[in-house]
């Protein structure tokens, strides 16, 4: 199995996770995605986040109707920050004959060097880059493939806001995320983005 793993903290997920995570299977010919939200993510500024559990039920009604996807809950379950050479290496050992493929966006891209035991990373996967509208790629990537992803300038911080504004987010985010975050009472309090 190639598998893609697309690691974030989907507060909440959005259209342009769900159309990097389409174009890299597609485009390598991955036989499944797994959407792996962090439990807490080591660079985030604090902001009126949703629960875990929110986040992983939002991430399962946005794949809900695409075979290809699904969600993993291995950085949930461990707890803690998350760092994704624990991620890599908790889905090698659940699923030792896979050959994953792990996908950044340019922004994440940036920061690959900064990441834990960062030396280790290529060994465990194959690094894959997606761009992203508003942020360049970086000169030295080292990447087993860069996928060109229909751009959409579209942010979680950015819906966040939206939600808080009443601004629209359909379109944006599927449908039944807008419809859980409205019945959740999701991102109405925060401040700071
Ligand atoms: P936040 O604004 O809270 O940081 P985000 O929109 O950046 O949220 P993350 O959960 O931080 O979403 O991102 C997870 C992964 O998805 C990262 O690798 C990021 O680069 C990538 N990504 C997010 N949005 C897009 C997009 N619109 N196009 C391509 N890649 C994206
Ligand atoms: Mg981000």
């Amino acid at each position: 199995m190639r598998i893609g793993v697309l690691g974030g903290t989907f507060d909440p997920i959005h259209h342009g996770h769900l159309a990097a995570a389409s174009e890299v299977c597609a485009v390598l010919g991955l036989d499944q995605i797994l959407i792996t939200p962090a439990s807490h993510q080591p660079f985030k500024e604090p902001h009126d986040a949703a629960s875990a559990e929110d986040r992983v039920a939002m991430c399962r009604l946005a794949v809900a109707d695409d075979p290809r996807m699904e969600v993993s809950t291995v950085d949930v379950d461990r707890g803690g920050v998350t760092y994704t050479v624990d991620t890599l290496r908790d889905l090698a050992a659940a699923m030792p004959t896979a050959q994953l493929h792990f996908i950044a966006g340019a922004d994440a891209l940036a920061r690959l060097h900064e990441w834990k035991d960062a030396e280790a990373l290529p060994g465990l996967a194959r690094f894959v880059g997606v761009t992203r509208a508003g942020h360049s790629l970086p000169p030295e990537t080292g990447l087993h493939a860069l996928v060109e992803v229909p751009a959409l300038a579209v942010s979680s911080t950015d819906v966040r806001r939206r939600v808080r504004l009443g601004a629209p987010v359909r379109y944006l985010i599927p449908t039944a995320v807008a419809d859980y975050i409205s019945m959740h009472d999701l991102y109405l309090g925060g401040t700071d983005d």
